[in-house]
C-alpha cells in the first residue's frame, strides 16, 4: 500500500454465500474510487491481491486523464469454480461495499455485468452501470469500445499509416463485453477484424459478424497495424514485445504492460503505445456521468468519450518532441493533475 500510495484496502468475507473478495481504494484526492468488480478463479488470495492493488491504481491515473471528479477504487470477487447463487452473492458483496460510505463506488468489469451490479445495489447506496430503466447508463462497455476507436484514429495518424480504420488489420485479443463491441465498430469502419479468446464460444460469435479467429496463444505475434488487448492484463511483456507482429497497440483492457520498462520496450521496436488508462477511459465516463449534473446524459457522455481522441494525440505529440514513451507521457500528466489539486486542498 505504501509503495504504490493506496489509501486502503479491505478483505472481506460472507459466511452464506462463501464470498470472498478484496476492495482497493487507490487515491480519493480528485473525488470517491470510482471502478469495477472483477470476478476471476483466481489462483491464489496473492494474485487477487496483486490485481486489486494494480487495477485501482490505474483507475485514479485513468480518471485523473479524462478529467473527471472521481479517484481510484477496484474489487475483485476470488470466483469459485462451482456454481454459486449470483443475486446472493452480489447482495453479500453490496453490503460491504454499503459500509465504506461511498469511498468505492462500483461497476462492472471483466467477469461481472450489468445484472450484477444492480443486484448489488439492493444493499449498496452505491453503485454505477445500472440499466436506463433504472436511471443509469446501462453496461458501459460499449462506450469503452467507442473510446478505443476514438484512440485507434489518433494513433493511426500519428504512426503516419493511411487514415481511418478502413483496410487496416486489426487483432482483437479477448472477444467479451468490450472486445465485441469494439469488433462491430471496426467492420462497421471496413476494418479486417482478426479475433482470439479463450473461450471458443465467443470466439465463434465474433467469427460469425464477420471477424477470422486466430489462435490466442499466438495472437500477439499475428502481422496487422494494430493490435487490441480486450481481455485480461499483461498481454505485452518482455517475453511477447519482441514477437509482436504490430504497428500499435490499442485496446480496451487494463494494465496492458506486464512491467513500466514494457512501455521503452515498445518504443525502442518502433511500436506506438496507446496507454491503456487514457484509451480505456470510455467505460468510465459513461458511469461517472450517472453521478452528473441531472443524472446520465448519453450525449455529454459521448462528448466526453470522444475528447479521448485528442487527449491520445497530445500525449502522441508530447511523446514526440520529449523521448518519453507515450506510457511515461499519460502517466506524468495524470500525476500532475492530483498533485496540483492536492496543492490546492491543502
Ligand atoms: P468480459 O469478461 O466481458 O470479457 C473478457 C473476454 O476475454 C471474455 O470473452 C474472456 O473469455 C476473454 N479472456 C479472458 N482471459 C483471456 C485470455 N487470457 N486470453 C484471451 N481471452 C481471454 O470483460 P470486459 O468487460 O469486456 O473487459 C475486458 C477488459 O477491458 C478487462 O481488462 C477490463 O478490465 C477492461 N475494461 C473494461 C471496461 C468495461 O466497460 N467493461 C472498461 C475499461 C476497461
Amino acid at each position: 500500500m505504501e509503495r504504490e500510495g493506496h489509501e486502503q484496502v479491505v478483505f472481506c468475507r460472507d459466511r452464506s454465500t462463501g464470498l470472498r473478495a478484496i476492495v482497493a481504494i487507490h487515491d480519493t484526492t480528485l473525488g470517491p474510487g470510482l471502478g469495477g468488480v472483477r470476478m476471476r478463479a483466481y489462483a491464489s488470495e496473492s494474485e487477487a491481491l496483486t490485481d486489486v492493488l494494480r487495477l485501482s491504481e490505474a483507475m485514479t491515473l485513468k480518471a485523473s486523464l479524462a478529467g473527471l471528479e472521481f479517484g481510484g477504487g477496484k474489487s475483485v470477487i476470488l470466483g469459485a469454480p462451482t456454481a454459486v447463487d449470483r443475486p446472493a452473492l452480489f447482495r453479500a458483496m453490496g453490503r460491504f461495499i454499503d459500509s465504506l460510505g461511498g469511498r468505492y463506488i462500483p461497476t462492472e468489469d471483466l467477469g461481472t455485468y450489468t445484472a450484477d451490479i444492480e443486484h448489488l445495489r439492493e444493499t449498496s447506496r452505491f453503485g454505477v452501470g445500472v440499466a436506463e430503466s433504472l436511471g443509469g447508463g446501462g453496461d458501459p462497455s460499449p462506450m469503452t469500445a467507442l473510446g478505443v476507436v476514438c484512440g485507434m484514429r489518433a494513433a493511426i495518424d500519428a504512426a503516419s499509416l493511411f487514415p481511418g480504420l478502413r483496410g487496416k488489420r486489426i487483432v482483437v485479443q479477448g472477444v467479451g463485453k468490450v472486445g465485441m463491441a469494439l469488433v462491430r465498430y471496426l467492420l462497421e469502419g471496413g476494418a479486417e477484424v482478426l479475433v482470439s479468446d479463450v473461450d471458443s464460444r465467443r470466439a465463434k460469435e465474433a467469427e460469425r459478424i464477420g471477424a477470422q479467429v486466430v489462435a490466442n496463444e499466438t495472437v500477439h505475434r499475428e502481422p496487422c497495424d494494430i493490435l487490441s488487448p480486450c481481455a485480461t492484463g499483461a498481454l505485452l511483456s518482455e517475453r511477447t514485445i519482441p514477437e509482436l507482429g504490430c504497428r500499435i497497440v490499442a485496446g480496451g483492457a487494463n494494465n496492458q504492460l506486464a512491467t513500466l520498462g514494457d512501455d521503452d520496450r515498445l518504443q525502442a521496436r518502433g511500436i506506438l503505445y496507446s496507454p491503456d488508462f487514457a484509451v480505456n477511459a470510455g467505460g468510465l465516463i459513461n458511469v461517472a456521468d450517472e453521478l452528473g449534473v441531472g443524472g446520465y446524459d448519453r450525449e455529454r457522455a459521448l462528448a466526453t468519450t470522444e475528447r479521448i481522441e485528442p487527449t491520445l494525440r497530445g500525449i502522441f505529440a508530447d511523446s514526440a518532441r520529449s523521448g518519453a514513451p507515450p506510457g511515461a507521457v499519460a502517466l506524468r500528466l495524470a500525476r500532475a493533475r492530483i498533485a496540483a489539486r492536492r496543492r490546492a486542498d491543502s
